[in-house]
């Protein structure tokens, strides 16, 4: 992917992508709901501050952007060809946040679930995602 963007222009798409009440929770959360789940957001009394949290079943869910969060083998996550070094460490201290975070919730009695930008495209199959996520889990 060419990058045609100033450094700047490209600072502020992407803090636009990591700020809260961003599109892709909206659409997690409104099938949430829809499925019948009751959640709280942005606890942030938990580690990590998760974007949702299911207290009856104990879990916490993040809704990670694919570029931002540096999803693996993701069509979606490119780097940027320019400012390498500057997005790779940026990149990578937030991969190594969620993944603090997640130990630590684990560690008390959470179970995490990440959805990532990617798999928001196709309802039905997050639908089922959710599903399975929550299957005996009570
Ligand atoms: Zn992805």
């Amino acid at each position: 992917m060419a990058d045609t963007r100033t450094p700047e222009q490209r600072s502020r798409i992407m803090a636009s992508v990591g700020s809260r009440d961003t599109g892709p929770e909206k659409l997690v959360r409104s099938l949430l709901h829809k499925m019948g789940y009751r959640f709280r957001l942005h606890a942030r009394d938990l580690p990590g501050r998760p974007d949702i949290v299911l207290p009856r079943y104990r879990t916490a869910i993040f809704i990670h952007g694919c570029f931002w969060h540096g999803h693996k083998n993701c069509g979606k996550s490119g780097r940027p060809k320019s400012n390498v070094d500057f997005w790779n460490e940026k990149i990578d201290r937030n991969k190594k946040r969620d993944a603090a975070a997640i130990v630590s919730l684990k560690a008390l009695g959470w179970r995490v679930r990440v959805i990532w930008q990617c798999q928001l495209r196709n309802e039905m199959a997050l639908r089922k995602r959710i599903e399975r996520y929550f299957a005996g889990a009570v």
